[in-house]
This record gives structure tokens, sequence and C-alpha cells, in this order.
């Protein structure tokens, strides 16, 4: 915890008083550490000898998961296992270089391979050229990356991918398909999803119990390198409604977010439909259906040009 605990000495002040509370940095991050650590060993995230793959955009929330298994992987107490990071450029301009920067900062300072990646090397679009071609530009991009991430992690060999989904995440996406009536999708929640397919690489989310305001005070604290810029494409997303509704009712009624993930945390036992997955008949890669989504949008986007 210690090489990201360096910088950060500056006071947080009571506006309303005038007096100055001191925030205990290494206190903070002693204290979002043992979150994570909890739920890491609580799921049972992480086992011996694993090869865990690292979504990481460049983002607080990647960059975070990125500094915490670093330093688990680098304590001796902990068990053995090795990361690796993959940054997939989406083909976003004016938004996705600032991210790869991070990216490749972060993985410099620490030490960890960084395998680069992109929409225009796998599919040969960019997100910019293809987005009008959706309701929102979220639906190529969501199954583009989820396609490269699991595709790079499983020639690679790695046992896991850890994304750096956060309890809000969590809580939206849970909304999300509440709101869709999809509970299909409830089997997808939770901090670790099993390998339901052999060509499938199972995802682990280690900042499942944090909550995301703490991930950007982490990130400002510490003076770590992320990039905070808001993608163009994020207000068409139902996410980012949803997103939004909650942000300002938890000013409102204060736990409100941590209300919904009890809730859901209890849904947890209801037994979850486990799928079938078949092989793709076009591509090849595991999929509910006869063909994959990656394989449906290509057609989306030839059948729009
Ligand atoms: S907000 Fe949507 S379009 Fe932008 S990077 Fe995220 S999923 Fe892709
Ligand atoms: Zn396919």
């Amino acid at each position: 915890m210690d090489n990201i605990s360096k910088s950060f000495s500056k006071n947080k002040f009571n506006k309303n008083k005038g007096i100055e509370n001191k925030f205990n940095k290494n206190k903070f991050n002693e204290d979002l550490f043992s979150n994570i650590y909890n739920t890491i060993v609580d799921y049972n995230l992480i086992e011996e000898n694993d090869l865990i793959a690292i979504a990481l955009s460049g983002g607080k929330d990647s960059v975070l998961t990125l500094h915490a298994l670093n330093s688990l992987q680098i304590d001796k107490n902990f068990i053995d296992f090795d990361i690796v990071a993959i940054s997939v450029d989406e083909g976003i301009d004016h938004y996705r270089q600032h991210g790869l920067d991070a990216a490749i900062e972060n993985t410099n300072e620490l030490g960890v391979e960084l395998i680069q990646t992109s929409f225009k090397d796998s599919f040969n679009y960019k997100l910019d050229d293809i987005h009008s071609y959706f309701k929102s530009g979220c639906i190529p991009c969501g199954i583009f990356r989820r396609n490269i991430l699991n595709k790079t992690a499983y020639e690679i060999g790695a046992d896991k991918i850890a994304t750096g989904h956060n309890l809000d995440d969590e809580i939206q996406s849970f909304l999300m398909s509440f709101s869709r009536g999809d509970t299909f999708k409830f089997s997808k929640f939770g901090p670790k999803l099993n390998r339901i397919h052999p060509k499938l690489v199972p995802r682990i989310k280690p900042l499942w119990n944090v909550k995301e305001k703490d991930v950007g005070m982490w990130a400002i604290a510490n003076n770590i390198n992320i990039h905070f810029d808001e993608c163009p494409y994020s207000s068409e997303s139902l996410r980012s409604k949803i997103k939004g509704f909650l942000n300002k009712e938890e000013v409102n009624n204060p736990g409100l977010k941590e209300n919904i993930m009890e809730s859901f945390k209890k849904s947890f036992n209801i037994e979850t439909k486990i799928a079938n997955l078949n092989e793709c008949k076009l591509c090849g890669e595991p999929c509910s259906a006869d063909v994959c989504k990656t394989c449906e949008t290509i057609k989306i986007i030839e059948n729009s040009k």
C-alpha cells in the first residue's frame, strides 16, 4: 500500500465552521485497500498461480484495480499470482488517448506488462465512425470491448479478467436489468463470474464493494495519473440516466445506494439459470445464440454503410 500513498498532505476544510479537519490519507488508503482485500478473500477472487488480466482503460476505477492487485502481487504474505494489463482503444477522438496515456504511465511506474489492443486492429472500425448506426454508441462499444478483452485474455492464457466495476456500477447495472425486465442478466452480477464455457474467461470485480466517490478521492489524494474526462457518448446511455438519478437521490436520501446494494446481495440466493453456451457459427466465440453479438453488430454496421 505504501507505494500508492506518497504525496497528498492537503487538509480538508469544513467550510461551515471554518475548522480544519485533517484528512488522514494513510487511514483512508488503508481502509480502501482493506475493503478490496476483503472482497478478494471473501469471494475467493484470486487463486494460487492465477494469471489475472486487468482491463485497463486508464480511468480511475481500472487504475485503482491495477494498483490494488499490484500491491497484493508483490506482497509476500499473499498467495503467488501474476498480473498483466490490457487496454482497448475504441477509437474516440479527443478522449481515449488521455486514458491510454494514463494506462501506459501507471503500468510503467509499477512494472506491469500492458497489452494494447484496438477496435481498429480487430474490426477495422473506429467507434467514431460507427456509433451513429446505433441508438447509443455504448451498444457496439460494450460488445466489441468485451469481445477483444475475452479473446486477448484467452490467447495469453489468463485465468481471470479483473474489471474496475465499483459498487455504483453494480447497482446501476442491477437497476438497468431490473428496468428492462431482464432478470436473466442477474446471473452476471456479483464479484465473481464462473467459467461457463472453456473459451469464456471468468471475470472478477475487486472494487465490487467500493463506492465511486472513494475511488475518485483515492486518485486525487494520491496524485494518481488518471483521466477524468467524460466519454462524449456516455450521455446517450440508459446507464448515464440511472447514474444521474441515483446520485441525485443519494443526496436527498443518504445511504440509498448501500440499501440497494444490500437488497441486491440478498437476491444472489435466488437460483439463477446458467446459460448453455454454444459457439458462434460465424466466428467461433462463445455465445448463447447461433450467432454472437459481435457478429450481429458487424452485420448491422455493414448494412448501415
Ligand atoms: S461511455 Fe459508452 S461509448 Fe463511451 S467508452 Fe463507455 S461504453 Fe464506450
Ligand atoms: Zn460471432
